[in-house]
């Protein structure tokens, strides 16, 4: 069964969604990723997350040209660099990626990381943006349990839906508080590199024996195990970045992966939680 996420005032949407970063940059490749998204929101990854960050708007557009026709389909994200998260140049920025995206609204608005604009600033501002019809909701990415403290005694920071945070299964350091309070508050979080940009932020990972013995065993790949450990965790949700309709087929079907306790000890046993608190991991 499709395991579903609840995001609040939203249809609840399958537990992967699909990335977008490094999309845009290659003129040669659009057409591959155009088609990688298109397959993806016919398997039902609805929530496509993209940014005005990735390829300076290039996979924003990217996804426009994807969603053409379909945007009713999908449950649109961007994030809003710090530095224009106040102010009119939010207003300002949220406009041109509704311009690149060829929509009139986002589902979700998101700060892409903290900057030197106050919270409180960042937060009246998406507030307008919701007013005026531009964005949906609002929420935040790479904010640690305590930026979270501070956002959430904010008046109105009980808006926030969701925080988009680098979660792996060979990055677990959310697990100590960020992860447990989330889940406390019903906030669903949005894992980013749940593959660990296919091991390229852990060597090792994709080739591990244990992980590749397990994925045999299961008649899956590495990568849907992967997937399947991130999910398998409560109000989490999985946003792979894939360019090709086979990596998006792959990771669609890791929604009907069914992980029993046994595999998931196999599998943190080989990649163990920190035991600790770690500053927040961001790429
Ligand atoms: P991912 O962990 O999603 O890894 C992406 C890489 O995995 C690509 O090289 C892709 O290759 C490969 N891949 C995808 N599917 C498979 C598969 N089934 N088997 C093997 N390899 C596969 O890393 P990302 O950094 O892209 O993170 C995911 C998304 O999260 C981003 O695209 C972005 O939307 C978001 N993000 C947000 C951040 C933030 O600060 N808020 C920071 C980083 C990411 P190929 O392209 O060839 O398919």
């Amino acid at each position: 069964m499709t395991k579903l996420i609840h995001f609040p005032h939203a249809q609840a949407l399958p537990a992967i969604g699909q990335g977008t970063w490094y999309m845009g940059d290659k003129p040669m490749q659009r057409l591959d990723e155009i088609h990688a998204l298109q397959a993806g929101i016919d398997l039902g990854l609805k929530l496509i997350d993209t940014a005005e960050m990735y390829a300076d708007g290039g996979a924003e557009r990217i996804v426009g040209e994807a969603i053409a026709g379909r945007r009713d389909e999908v449950y649109l994200v961007s994030k809003v660099y710090p530095w224009n998260a106040g102010g009119h140049r939010a207003i300002a920025a949220c406009e041109a990626s509704l311009q690149r995206l060829k929509t009139d609204y986002l589902d979700l608005y998101l700060l892409h990381w903290r900057g030197d604009i106050p919270l409180e600033e960042t937060l009246a501002v998406m507030q307008k943006l919701q007013q005026q019809g531009k964005i949906r909701r609002w929420g935040v990415s790479n904010l640690d349990f305590e930026d979270m403290q501070e956002l959430i005694a904010l008046d109105g920071g009980e808006g926030c839906a969701t925080n988009q945070v680098l979660y792996h299964l060979a990055s677990r350091g959310i697990e100590h508080d960020l992860l447990p309070w989330c889940q406390q508050q019903n906030m669903p979080v949005m894992a980013y590199c749940p593959l660990a940009q296919a091991g390229r932020l852990r060597s090792g990972l994709m080739n591990h024996p244990a992980l590749n013995e397990l994925a045999q065993q299961k008649g899956i790949t590495v990568a849907q195990l992967l997937l399947a450990w991130v999910i398998s965790h409560d109000g989490v949700m999985a946003i792979p970045k894939a360019g090709s309709v086979a990596h998006v087929k792959e990771n669609a079907a890791a929604l009907g992966v069914v992980l029993t306790d046994e595999d998931k000890t196999v599998m943190e046993k080989a990649f163990p939680a920190p035991g600790r608190k770690t500053p927040l991991d961001m790429v």
